[in-house]
């Protein structure tokens, strides 16, 4: 038997023209999603991108694997019909703001409480960017757009409380440049067994350039990102001395050496703990990137074709036929 060929970031490249406007965040999300993969060690021909519709959801074509751009929002629906009769192969499902939350939010809910074995993330760019700059379920209220002129006035979806809401069994967050932060996100996303949901922050250069400037800017970032590590104290700022306290069920942000806080006082981060994260989710300032929550909990293509199999042990293989005729089928001369 021969080794398998280690491949490596050219081999997941095609040739086609990558049609994203020029600075699009999208880029950087598909290269770090060009050099993860060579480490997961899987297969190209085993290996599935599903879109849907949206900027993001081009991305298949530019992905030398299998691929499939979808219908708006169903992204999410045809990822857990293949992943039920395709055990075997690894699934990404790639969606946006607009696609994953507005007409596909249903899709995207039920995916999550199934938790088959895939992984969707969503590009948030908090803009419908491939309609040209209106505004999407994830933009903030007052935003003016070509469809909010004198600014929306619907209250936003926070995508990390929905999801876990939902029952998401893995829910991360990171930021389309952080190179190595999102790919250390790819891989715990994909070795999660179950639905991973992973919120990239992606910056739309065209129609809401700067969205998440504080997060990027190297000037700022340390005051304003709060990296999540599980089993670590929620420290951070250039002085790492900033930290988060739990005060009667809040999250209070506090400074070493003031009011008397010490290290001792700040919340340890525990992937496992649901309240804690629903709260972290709710947090604006600073900004929590890493996993928020992860649980092991029943795959759901393990459930559903166990108990195919248990009936095909029972009652043999069935016919489809004489499922289609029924009990009560006659037949007119
Ligand atoms: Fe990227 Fe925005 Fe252009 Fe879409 S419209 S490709 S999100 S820069």
């Amino acid at each position: 038997m021969t080794a398998p060929v280690a491949l490596t970031k050219k081999d997941f490249e095609t040739a086609n023209d990558v049609r994203w406007c020029p600075g699009c965040g999208d880029y950087a999300i598909l290269a770090n999603m060009q050099r993860t993969l060579p480490d997961l060690g899987i297969p190209r021909e085993q290996t599935v991108f599903i879109s849907g519709i949206g900027c993001s959801s081009r991305f298949p074509y530019y992905m030398n694997t299998y691929g499939f751009h979808t219908i708006h929002g169903r992204a999410p629906t045809i990822a857990t019909g293949l992943k039920l009769s395709r055990p075997e192969l690894s699934v990404w499902i790639i969606t946006g703001d607009g696609d994953a939350l507005s007409i596909g939010g249903n899709h995207l809910i039920h995916l999550l409480r199934r938790n088959p074995n895939v992984q969707l993330l969503l590009f948030n760019n908090r803009i419908y960017g491939l309609t040209k700059g209106q505004f999407s379920p994830t933009s903030e209220i007052g935003k003016k757009t070509k469809s909010s002129p004198m600014g929306t006035v619907d209250a936003p979806f926070n995508p990390i409380q929905l999801t876990l809401g939902a029952g998401a069994s893995f829910v991360a967050r990171s930021v389309d440049i952080e190179a190595k932060h999102l790919q250390d996100m790819l891989k715990r996303a994909h070795g999660h067994r179950g639905a991973s949901f992973v919120e990239i922050l992606q910056n739309c250069p065209i129609f809401n350039d700067g969205a998440f400037d504080a997060v990027t800017d190297k000037a700022t970032k340390a005051d304003i990102v709060l990296q999540l590590e599980h089993g670590k104290p929620m420290l951070y700022g250039k002085e790492r001395n900033k930290g988060i306290r739990l005060v009667n069920g809040t999250l209070d942000v506090v400074t070493l050496g003031e009011n008397g806080v010490t290290e001792t006082d700040i919340l340890v981060h525990d992937e496992a703990n649901l309240s804690q994260a629903f709260l972290l989710g709710g947090l604006h300032l600073p900004v929590p990137v890493g996993v928020f929550y992860r649980v092991e909990r029943p795959v759901y293509e393990d459930l559903l074709n166990g108990q195919v199999a248990e009936a095909k042990e029972k009652k043999g293989d069935g016919d489809l036929q004489q499922l289609v005729n029924g009990a009560s089928t006659w037949t007119v001369p």
